[in-house]
């Protein structure tokens, strides 16, 4: 009996063994851990009893069954590791674990101490056939092994406890979890109390450790998780958002989860099987392919979109065993989504297209037309910021929703239209659909409906006929952006067309910028001076007026490059070069005893922007040694006004430091008789260009007569220039006109010849 027992141990023993072998060594987490440390323990203390039961000499016998005791200690340490580990009940600390293993450390001290003592159990003597001495059985248990059935009960409650726990707390399908290793727990507890109960010679229970070893490894390792993966699946198919309908390979449906009832409205399996069977198509399940599409749907009176798929299922062996339908509703998604091409493709402002997408759609409708037939328009508000400072930014806004209002009007059959930036807007359509008149109308309807009646809106409009369908639109726009601004009236013209004229300027326009830096470097720049004259005729200096000698194209008047240069701001370069010279010649002429001539030098507007126009001339007043008597200042009317405070005050500063300023150009530009008494100027220009203009002579002849009297009254010195008769400068000479510069007196020169000419027996 007893070696069938040893034997059978040790068999179970080997096969557990062998089983924690095959747990993959590669899972690494704490419960597979747990688990492989019992199915070692446990055979360990198998194999121990097992030794017991063999143990042919008393030492040995005693020493065997303390490692006994001590390897069950082992194991329910195991377990409780394990059980901790699988309910996540508690965690214990350092300090408690401390206290266990010290436990347990005394117990298998005293248990080996027994060997002395014989105060813990007291071995029953049995003979073999052969006649040889056996001991195998304890006789007695003395008080110091309660100590041990302590530890050993200790450890028993603390593995049940989070088992029973869990088993109460958790939901259904978990529990059956935890049952199952209880349960092969209370197999061994009643198997020990049996064998105790019984005062059996052999202890039975030892097999139950493995029978539990083993047990836990099954439930944990294969049976459990399987359940459970199965029982989670089903459950997360019933509660997804999606609807499933599953089918077996005849067709009937097996299972549909309560969205698909919602979806097909279904009350029974019908509607399913009617949607499979159209699907179908008279196919067999085998010749059909996993496969996505979108299907729309109206859900009370709402469209609703969906992403439905449908997908075969196999066996291990590849064959099928029935397929399933998803229904995904995306109406959010594709909502959402459409919310967000919208914001990315159209204006916030005015609702239509934004410059990007304008762009794509607009580039598409000129590849798709007949070449020649487009064109592109695009507007721009004049001093739109003006807008927007004086009646604010709601008026303004208003503003740009009347503009695209009106493009969504004008625009018909086959034109695109949107807001490129700020105030510029731009429609692409069919050339025979432009009516400049239709839009001459409706840019005045858009000022007179503004909101802003004090103050005039101007629209300009550009056009450029698309001739080229291969450059990119944003070009096109550029083209017809070109042609706005050659509308110079800006109260008459609203439209201008791009053509080739335009074309050449703005090619002329990046030779002048491209070249300017080599050719300021190089000297091309050249200073000349026209003579102003005095009534008496009497030679007083003259005005400083740059020429670019180009090596290629010759002389290149101001006027081919002036503009060019201020638009790019580079004017201030030549600005600057041209007043060192003119600098440079004053000191020259005061060298040569000639400091009652003066030179007027020019200041463009932009050259306020770019620099200190003070420390500038000052400085260069002080640099040379000269007088700032016999620099002039030429300002012009559209500097001044465009900061008139800021502008009055550094006059007044340039005036305290002894220069002379002058107001270039009066009569050209907004010139107002009122401002006149404002400004603090000491000289006017007036040019004799706006009187040629006119009509009407007469009345031209009394305004200028009542400018040069006013200026009179004022103390300001009157200039004329554009001078070109006799019979001008005796009209102006009786109207009081102090000094004279024009053609009549002589053309604008070199300055060597000028004083060749004038300084002949000076110096
Ligand atoms: P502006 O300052 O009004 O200069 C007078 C212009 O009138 C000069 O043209 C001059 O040659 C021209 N002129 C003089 N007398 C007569 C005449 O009897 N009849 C006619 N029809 N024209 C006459 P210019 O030199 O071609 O300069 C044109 C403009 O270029 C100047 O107008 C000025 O605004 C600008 N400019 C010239 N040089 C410079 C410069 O160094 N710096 C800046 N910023 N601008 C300059
Ligand atoms: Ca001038
Ligand atoms: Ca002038």
């Amino acid at each position: 009996m007893r070696n069938v027992y040893t034997t059978l141990l040790l068999i179970f023993a080997a096969a557990i063994f062998i089983c924690s072998c095959v747990i993959d060594r590669r899972d690494k987490s704490p419960l597979t851990r747990a688990i492989r440390y019992i199915m070692i323990a446990a055979p360990c203390t198998m194999v121990a009893y097992a030794g017991a039961l063999l143990a042919t000499n008393r030492l040995a016998a005693e020493l065997i069954y303390a490692t006994y005791y001590v390897v069950s200690d082992i194991l329910l340490i195991c377990m409780l590791h394990y059980t901790l580990q699988y309910t996540h009940i508690y965690t214990p600390k350092t300090v408690q674990r401390g206290i266990l293993y010290f436990v347990v450390a005394a117990d298998a001290l005293m248990l080996y101490a027994n060997v002395v003592t014989e105060k813990v159990f007291v071995f029953r003597c049995g003979m073999m056939a052969d006649g040889d001495t056996q001991f195998y059985g304890i006789a007695e248990r003395g008080g110091l092994y309660n100590f041990h059935r302590l530890v050993i009960y200790g450890l028993v409650v603390l593995v049940v406890l989070p088992l029973v726990i869990k088993i109460a707390k958790s939901p259904a399908m978990y529990r059956k979890k935890y049952w199952l290793t209880l349960f092969s727990l209370v197999i061994i507890i009643a198997a020990n109390v049996l064998y105790l109960a019984l005062r059996l010679e052999i202890d039975f229970s030892v097999l139950t450790y493995g029978v539990m070893a083993l047990a836990i490894y099954y439930f944990n390792v294969i049976y459990v998780p399987q359940g459970l993966v199965e029982g989670l699946l089903s459950s997360s198919i019933k509660n997804m958002d999606d609807s499933v309908v599953c089918f077996d390979i005849e067709g009937n449906c097996v299972y549909a989860n309560s969205e698909a009832y919602g979806f097909f409205r279904a009350r029974n399996t019908e509607p399913f099987e009617e949607y499979y069977k159209g699907w179908m198509n008279g196919r067999k399940l085998s010749e059909t392919e996993d496969s996505d599409w979108k299907e729309t749907r109206e859900v009370n009176s709402e469209k609703r979109y969906y992403d439905v798929s449908f997908k075969r299922l196999s066996d291990r062996n590849d064959n099928y065993v029935g397929c399933f339908f998803k229904m995904h509703d995306e109406t959010v998604e594709v909502e959402k989504l459409a919310v967000e091409r919208f914001r990315a493709t159209h204006d916030r402002l005015t609702g239509i297209y934004n410059r990007e997408h304008f762009y794509d759609v607009a580039a598409k409708a000129v590849q798709k037309a007949e070449p020649g037939t487009y064109c592109m328009v695009c507007s721009d508000i004049r001093n739109f910021k003006l807008v927007n400072d004086i009646f604010g930014i709601n008026v303004g806004d208003e503003l740009l929703v009347n503009i695209a209002d009106t493009l969504k009007r004008l625009a018909g059959a086959g034109s695109v239209y949107g807001r490129l930036s700020g105030d510029r807007f731009a429609i692409c359509m069919p050339r025979e659909r432009f009516d400049p008149d239709v839009f001459v109308n409706e840019i005045r309807r858009i000022g007179e409906k503004s909101g802003t009646s004090t103050y005039r809106i101007n629209v300009h409009v550009g056009v450029y006929d698309i001739v080229d369908r291969d450059i990119a639109v944003s070009v096109m726009c550029d083209r017809a952006y070109m042609a706005i601004k050659t509308i110079k009236s800006s109260l008459t013209d609203m439209i201008a067309h791009y053509d080739e004229g335009i074309r050449e300027s703005s090619v002329s326009e990046q030779k002048v910028t491209g070249e300017f830096a080599a050719a300021l470097e190089d000297g091309q720049f050249c200073f000349y001076i026209q003579p102003q004259v005095s009534v008496r005729g009497r030679i007083l200096g003259g005005e400083a007026l740059v020429r670019w000698i180009h090596p290629q194209r010759g002389l290149v008047p101001p006027i081919e490059f002036i503009g060019i240069l201020e638009n790019t701001g580079l004017i201030c370069r030549l600005d600057m070069y041209i007043w060192d010279l003119a600098c440079r010649k004053l000191r020259e002429w005061k060298d040569r005893g000639l400091t009652e001539y003066h030179i007027s030098v020019n200041i463009s507007p932009k050259d306020f922007y770019f620099a200190d126009i003070y420390k500038v001339f000052t400085g260069l007043v002080e640099q040379y040694g000269i007088s700032p008597r016999n620099l002039r200042l030429e300002i012009t009317e559209s500097a001044i006004m465009s900061d008139f405070d800021k502008q009055l005050i550094l006059i007044q500063r340039l005036q305290e430091y002894g220069f002379m300023v002058e107001m270039d150009d009066f009569g050209s530009g907004y010139s107002s008789l009122n401002m006149l008494k404002d400004m603090p100027v000491n000289t006017l220009k007036v040019d004799m260009g706006f009187l040629r203009q006119t009509s009407h002579q007469e009345r031209s002849r009394t305004i200028l007569k009542m400018i040069i009297s006013l200026s009179k009254q004022l103390g300001m010195e009157v200039v004329t220039e554009g001078v070109e008769t006799r019979e001008q400068v005796d009209f102006l000479t009786d109207i009081g006109c102090d000094i004279f510069q024009g053609y009549y007196f002589a053309r604008p020169m070199p300055v060597d010849d000028f004083e060749k000419k004038y300084f002949v027996n000076r110096g």
